[in-house]
């Protein structure tokens, strides 16, 4: 009898330490790859910040200095890299840097290395670009996978407390979502990827599972950051491997979502999914109180104001929330929420 398994995607390589920008090269060469003109994207501050020291690494590589994070900008990069036969994209930046980098390397059907300098979301290693479209909104596009990833955890350090806190909750969302998923399979709405969920769910609980306990948590302290960017990479892949952001993607995002849409830029993706998770969890009636404790520990958002919400536009987003995925089946399409009980909700948080 022949073995029956599947074959997981995953980066060719992953290094996670302080100095890694130093290594890349070395990285390449324990892997085999190698390359003869690559395309380096990132912005001004970040390649004095450090990112200096890859680019001097290739010689004299071409660089693009990302401009406005569009559709478009994307497109014109991808035309690019055929015409002047790059062979691999390499993006050292933030979230809006990588979801360029890697939207433009899957146009240009070429591989790119993902060197993220800010741990705000779980773009590290998502299949998922979000860029602007041609009237200002932004749009999720779907991206290959990165050959490889490499963090320099001494960039991490030195990333804005926001970004960390905001990254923290966008991995801890993974909870959330899974429970929908769930609920979806068992109303049998959506089919599920159990190897991706459990993916998905270790993830989350490396962070949940090591910090939730502690009296006090160092959120720049390398040990955190560790685990926050381990966390982040595999939800990426949980999020491959299941074909959609669905392991790590569900009430608490469209909450997010539907604030983006009526209020944008009040706040970051991961801090509003923080409060999104909250709200969630109040409507399973299951751990409310202890991602409350822990969201206080580390100072996430527990109430609309800490988002730049009033209660009234919070209200208003829950209200448009089951909207932003009518594909996708929640605790928030599951309670089919009236105003009354959305006042309620909010008002109880
Ligand atoms: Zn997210």
């Amino acid at each position: 009898m022949s073995v029956i398994s599947r074959n997981i995607p995953a980066p060719l390589f992953i290094k996670i330490e302080s100095g890694a920008f130093r290594k890349l090269k070395k990285v390449l060469k324990e892997n085999h790859i190698e390359f003869d003109k690559p395309l380096i994207i990132s912005e001004r501050k970040v390649l004095e910040l450090g990112g200096n020291e890859i680019v001097r690494s290739f010689g004299e590589p071409g660089i693009h200095l990302a401009k406005d994070n569009s559709i478009s900008e994307g497109d014109e990069i991808g035309i690019s890299l055929r015409q002047n036969n790059n062979d691999v994209v390499i993006c050292i930046g933030g979230g809006r840097i990588l979801d360029l980098g890697k939207y433009a390397a899957t146009k240009a059907k070429l591989n790119y290395i993902s060197i993220p300098t800010s741990p705000s979301n779980d773009g590290l290693a998502s299949p998922v670009a979000v860029l602007k479209n041609s009237i200002g909104l932004t749009e999720s596009l779907g991206v290959n996978m990165p050959m490889g990833i490499l963090v320099d955890l001494d960039m991490m350090k030195s990333a804005p407390i926001d970004n960390i806190k905001a990254g923290t909750g966008d991995l801890l969302s993974n909870f959330s979502a899974l429970e929908d998923w769930k609920l979806a399979y068992d109303e049998n709405k959506e089919g599920m990827d159990d190897f991706a969920a459990s993916l998905a769910y270790s993830a989350a609980d490396l962070m949940y599972g090591k910090f939730a306990g502690c009296q006090k948590v160092e959120l720049d302290e390398e040990k955190f950051l560790k685990t926050l960017v381990n966390g982040l990479i595999l939800s990426g892949i949980a999020m491959n491997i299941a074909g959609s952001s669905r392991p790590c993607s569900g009430a608490e995002h469209e909450i997010s979502h539907a604030i983006d849409k009526l209020f944008p830029g009040r706040s970051m993706h991961g801090l509003q999914v923080s409060l999104g998770i909250l709200i969630a969890e109040k409507l399973r009636k299951k751990d409310f109180e202890n991602y409350n404790k822990f969201f206080e520990l580390i100072g996430l958002p527990t109430r609309a104001e800490d988002i730049g919400l009033t209660d009234d536009e919070l209200m208003q987003a829950l209200e448009l929330a089951p909207n932003t995925r009518p594909d996708r089946f929640t605790i928030l399409e599951k309670k089919n929420l009236d105003k009354k009980k959305i006042k309620e909700l909010v008002k109880s948080l």
